[in-house]
């Protein structure tokens, strides 16, 4: 039995002035899957996960999260890709490199911020929604703290809470470890690993190669604007492309 994928990318093009940063990629991700996206700096990865969700606005091509598309080749008036880009945007939510949680609003506070705000949710059920979530990443007890007062690996568990807390259809993470002193990328990527399992599906721009190999279904290797090998965790294990061997035997 076939089933539509959740996420569906064809033919995303980006340039930056004369710089062609993305060349045409291609991509689907089913639902409950974790795709990683690998490849050197500077080969297009950030562009391609900030293009799902129009923090960078492609040049050319189409991407659809469920029922939300844009086709960024096509010429519409502004208020209907205002509407297509809301829509979009609704079913995703991201997790930075570097949190940016808003520092002088608690930990509570900053997941709140989505929810009531910008969703409109009733304040009662998205605290309950909050605290379950902090519980989740391992963060109960910590609701009035400001960001401040916690460490960097904590700091990015609020994060990761916070593009939850959107109760999104996918959860956009760009190289969420990182920007972390060493011995505090373990606890992140637990955390993450925990989302994998539990049928999030998620979409990771990462350097953490065996990390990916242990949690990803899906690899894209990219490199230079296109996607240049993928399959699943094979691709680190047994890559096929010489770039691919290249790439890989410098960061492992
Ligand atoms: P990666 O995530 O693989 O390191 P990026 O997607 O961040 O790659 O960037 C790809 C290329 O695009 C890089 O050469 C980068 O300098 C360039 N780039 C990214 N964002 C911008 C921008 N806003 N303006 C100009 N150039 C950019």
């Amino acid at each position: 039995m076939s089933t539509t994928p959740l996420i569906e990318v064809r033919g995303l093009r980006k340039a930056f002035g004369d710089t062609e940063v993305l060349r045409g990629v291609d991509l689907t991700a089913d639902n409950g899957t974790a795709t990683a996206i690998i490849g050197p700096s500077g080969s297009g990865k950030t562009t391609v996960l900030r293009s799902l969700n129009v923090l960078e606005v492609p040049d050319a091509g189409v991407v659809r999260i469920a029922d939300a598309s844009v086709d960024f080749g096509a010429s519409v008036d502004r208020s209907t890709r205002r509407r297509e880009v809301e829509a979009l945007r609704s079913h995703s939510g991201m997790v930075f490199q570097s949190h940016n949680l808003f520092p002088h609003k608690t930990v509570l506070q900053n997941l709140l911020e989505g929810p009531v705000q910008v969703q409109g949710r009733d304040v009662e059920e998205a605290t309950v929604d909050a605290r379950r979530l902090l519980e989740q990443v391992g963060l109960a007890g910590r609701e009035d703290q400001y960001p401040s007062q916690l460490s960097g690996g904590q700091q990015q568990r609020v994060g990761i809470a916070r593009a939850l807390a959107l109760n999104p259809e996918v959860v956009l993470l760009d190289e969420p470890t990182s920007a972390l002193d060493p011995e505090l990328v373990g606890e992140v990527l637990a955390v993450i690993r925990d989302l994998a399992t539990s049928g999030w599906t998620l979409v990771i721009v990462t350097h953490e190669i065996r990390f990916a190999r242990d949690v990803a279904d899906q690899v894209l290797f990219l490199d230079g604007g296109v996607i240049a090998e993928q399959g699943g965790s094979e691709v680190l294990s047994d890559p096929q492309q010489e770039r691919t061997k290249q790439f890989l035997r410098r960061v492992l």
